[in-house]
């Protein structure tokens, strides 16, 4: 469930402090020690899984109510714009701890907070929908 070795299982098991703005049975959702914006926090799933890969379905389902739950709490208090929730599977998508995190951040007009990417032309989207339909 849980692995030793892991800054956030350790987080929620009380090893290391953090600042919880929520914590149920299955979950623990913490500001990010180095957030994009004022409130940035993390929701932790109380059982270590690298990532969305390995998170167990019974986690995953509902993941995304507690994200909305903590993003219209947000609202109510940072008097902020608009929320990102995401999310991050590997390296070469930034992920750097490797204990599934779902990321949400408050997003005020004009906070040049560094989150989006540069659209590219895409090449043969209809090919592309065929190969990974098929995986699926
Ligand atoms: P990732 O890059 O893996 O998607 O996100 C990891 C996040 O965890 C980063 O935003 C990073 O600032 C945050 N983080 C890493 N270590 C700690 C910690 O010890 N405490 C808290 N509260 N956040 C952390
Ligand atoms: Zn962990």
């Amino acid at each position: 469930m849980y692995d030793d070795n892991c800054i956030f299982c350790k987080i929620i098991k009380g090893e290391i402090p953090s600042n919880k703005i929520y914590e149920d049975d299955d979950f623990c959702v913490i500001l990010d020690i180095a957030p994009a914006t004022k409130g940035h926090a993390v929701l932790l799933p109380k059982h270590h899984a690298a990532d969305v890969y390995s998170l167990p379905d019974e986690y995953l389902e509902k993941v995304l109510k507690v994200a909305r739950k903590c993003a219209d709490a947000m609202v109510k208090t940072l008097d902020c714009d608009g929320v990102n929730i995401l999310q991050n599977n590997g390296e070469a998508a930034g992920q750097t701890v490797f204990h599934y995190h779902t990321h949400i951040i408050p997003r005020y007009k004009g906070d040049g907070a560094n989150i989006g990417w540069k659209p590219m032309t895409p090449d043969d989207n209809e090919g592309l929908a065929k190969k990974i339909k098929e995986n699926m």
